[in-house]
């Protein structure tokens, strides 16, 4: 299965996407996690990156796709993966789309985890000030432009996939972490059975 995981900074998006790879069994590709392992270790990549990133800015579309063709090109995704953080644009939508039509490949799923920008703010604050070593981009000050950079450069991604008969799926992300898990599921057909009720002998 070939998934792609849409949502805003603090949506839960990282957390309930490791889940349902772990749940399908197939790789979970965070590009966010791939380049903060190329800053931390320094790499050519990670030199050019890691200010945008402490920014809370977008790392341009062409190298985001050469980052994620070369990880796709990895045998472990030949059966499906699920891209965490890509596409951001709807540029690199829309090259993405065109590499997967190249491999005979398509989406199954695209899932946005919808959530209101307040209970975002609040989220946000709460991970910045209760981690120990809290990611720089959490800082409360970077908040108002990332999700300025999600309405204005990710959220059309909602309008392209629209027109891409079906695929896209939203779902609320208020709730507990089980909860949302569930309606992800259930979002994709995979909806866990209700349980039967005690009958009584
Ligand atoms: P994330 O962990 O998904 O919030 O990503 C952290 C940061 O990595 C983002 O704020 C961007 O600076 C960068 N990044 C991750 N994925 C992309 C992408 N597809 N396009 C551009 N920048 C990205």
């Amino acid at each position: 299965m070939r998934i792609v995981f849409i949502g805003p900074p603090g949506a839960g998006k990282g957390t309930q996407s490791a889940r349902l790879a772990r749940y399908l069994k197939i790789p979970h590709l965070s590009t966010g996690d791939i380049l903060r392992v190329a800053k931390r270790a320094g790499t050519d990549l990670g030199k050019i990156v890691g200010p945008i990133m402490d920014a809370g800015g977008l790392v341009g579309d062409e190298l985001m796709l050469d980052v994620v063709s070369e990880r796709l090109s990895f045998g472990d995704c030949n059966e499906g993966f699920l891209l965490d953080g890509f596409p951001r644009t709807v540029p690199q939508a829309a090259s993405f789309c065109k590499h997967l039509e190249d491999q005979n490949q398509r989406l199954d799923h695209v899932i946005e985890l919808r959530v209101a920008d307040v209970e975002l703010r609040k989220r946000l604050e709460t991970r910045f000030r209760d981690l120990q070593d809290p990611r720089r981009d959490d800082h409360p000050d970077a908040i108002p432009h990332r999700l300025d950079v999600y309405h204005t450069e990710t959220s059309p991604l909602l309008g392209f996939y629209s027109r891409l008969g079906g695929v896209l799926k939203t779902v609320d992300g208020l709730g507990s972490m089980d909860t949302v898990f569930e309606r992800i599921l259930l979002a994709i057909g995979k909806g866990i059975p209700a349980q039967p009720k005690n009958i009584r002998r």
